[in-house]
């Protein structure tokens, strides 16, 4: 049985994975619009992502005896002044996503509760990957500076995102 803090942090959870699936859809259709189909597809399947998020730990509150409590969500910007800033914005987004749930996995500590614990671990080890991809991307664009060319090309690999996975019959990853 989850405590009364523990519920509330992880409603709270669920509220910012689910305003981060739709930060990310925001940023796809910016994408979209400005012509750029791969970086949209990538922050598409980012959006679907955060929405497997949310909804562990939809399951999660309710599996330990919770009750899920839906919040509303900010709107997300409707405009990005480049790609740049959709990635600056992502990675500081995410670093953000890892300070929260650095604070929950401590409260579980000072809640003895081991299952919360365990559950938070596998986001704790994801959120190092979601850094480290935004961080690259951040860094790939940086460089690519006012090339056109360079943004292309990055826009047909970025494009690639799930496609190994459709090819082999699993959902896009
Ligand atoms: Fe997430």
């Amino acid at each position: 049985m989850l405590s009364h803090g523990m519920e509330g942090a992880l409603n709270d959870q669920l509220k910012q994975e689910l305003f981060s699936e739709h930060l990310y859809l925001a940023m796809a259709a910016y994408c979209d619009a400005s012509s750029l189909p791969g970086f949209s597809r990538w922050l598409e399947i980012q959006a679907g992502e955060e929405h497997d998020h949310a909804m562990r730990f939809f399951r999660f509150i309710q599996d330990r005896g919770g009750r899920v409590r839906l919040q509303a969500s900010p709107q997300p910007p409707l405009e990005f002044a480049s790609p740049l800033e959709v990635f600056e914005q992502a990675l500081a987004h995410e670093r953000e996503i890892t300070s929260m749930i650095d604070q929950i996995y401590v409260q579980a500590g000072a809640d003895g509760d081991h299952a919360s614990q365990a559950f938070l671990q596998g986001f704790i080890t994801e959120q190092v990957e979601e850094e480290r991809t935004a961080s690259q991307i951040v860094d790939t664009l940086r460089m690519a500076g006012d090339s056109k060319t360079a943004l292309l090309m990055l826009d047909r690999e970025l494009a690639q995102r799930g496609a190994a996975a459709v090819a082999l019959g699993s959902p896009p990853a």
